[in-house]
């Protein structure tokens, strides 16, 4: 019923696009908490793209699904310690948010590698126990990544402050998008929007989302507290 939850969260991912008139956003699954047998299911569909938020839990189901062609995405908070094992599992990390990790990351990926593909993490509403930058600091930061060989500035991601009613989040979409448009005038190569979640995916989309991070809608529930 994985399947089933798959093609119709496309289906109303395309919905949305079309409503909207925008072009159809990329799914990143998000695979937290959900085990190896779960996102194989969903790669035999054809989902290739997964999104995790720890290290650890994302190293074990790397590795017991190698060879499966899928593109993993570091969506969760980064410590700087961590970063060397991020910089050899990830395809992308989603979550820079300071210089020194742009460093460390930049260190520890592999010549032999493509490109870590990086999105800036943007605090949109200013919240004080947010990770994320401040909206002033994202011209600064992609001059830092742009200038690391190792490193693919690819964009920004948002979460935005929690609310029961999603059209509450919209103008914080909106000001992201600014954000994004802004830094694409300066850097030709970013092209991905990281914003969207399960309750909320119609109104990123139509506020400019080019990737949407899915992981309820697909997967269910999670338990209420998390590992780690
Ligand atoms: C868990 C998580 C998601 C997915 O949220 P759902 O509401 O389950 O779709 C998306 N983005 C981030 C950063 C997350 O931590």
């Amino acid at each position: 019923m994985r399947v089933r939850a798959l093609k119709d969260i496309l289906h109303s991912l395309q919905n949305a696009a079309e409503a909207a008139g925008r072009p159809v956003p990329r799914l990143l699954a998000v695979s937290k908490t959900q085990d190896a047998t779960a996102v194989a299911e969903l790669i035999q569909a054809g989902q290739l793209a997964f999104g995790e938020n720890y290290v650890q839990e994302a190293a074990a189901k790397r590795a017991a699904l190698a060879g499966s062609g899928v593109e993993w995405h570091l969506i969760g908070h980064l410590q700087s310690n961590k970063a060397r094992d991020a910089a050899e599992l990830f395809d992308w990390v989603h979550t820079v948010d300071r210089s020194r990790l742009i460093e460390a990351l930049a260190r520890h990926r592999a010549p032999d590698r493509a490109p870590l593909n990086v999105l800036i993490q943007v605090n949109i509403d200013d919240e004080a126990s947010k990770h994320g930058c401040a909206p002033d600091d994202v011209p600064a930061l992609a001059a830092a990544i742009a200038a690391q060989p190792r490193l693919r500035l690819r964009g920004l991601m948002v979460i935005p402050t929690p609310h029961p009613d999603p059209e509450q989040r919209r103008d914080a979409f909106r000001r992201t998008r600014a954000l994004f448009e802004a830094l694409q005038a300066g850097h030709p190569g970013v092209d991905t929007l990281s914003m969207g979640m399960s309750d909320d995916f119609a109104v990123a989309i139509a506020e400019g989302a080019t990737m949407v991070r899915i992981g309820t809608a697909l997967f269910g529930a999670r338990p209420p507290k998390e590992p780690h």
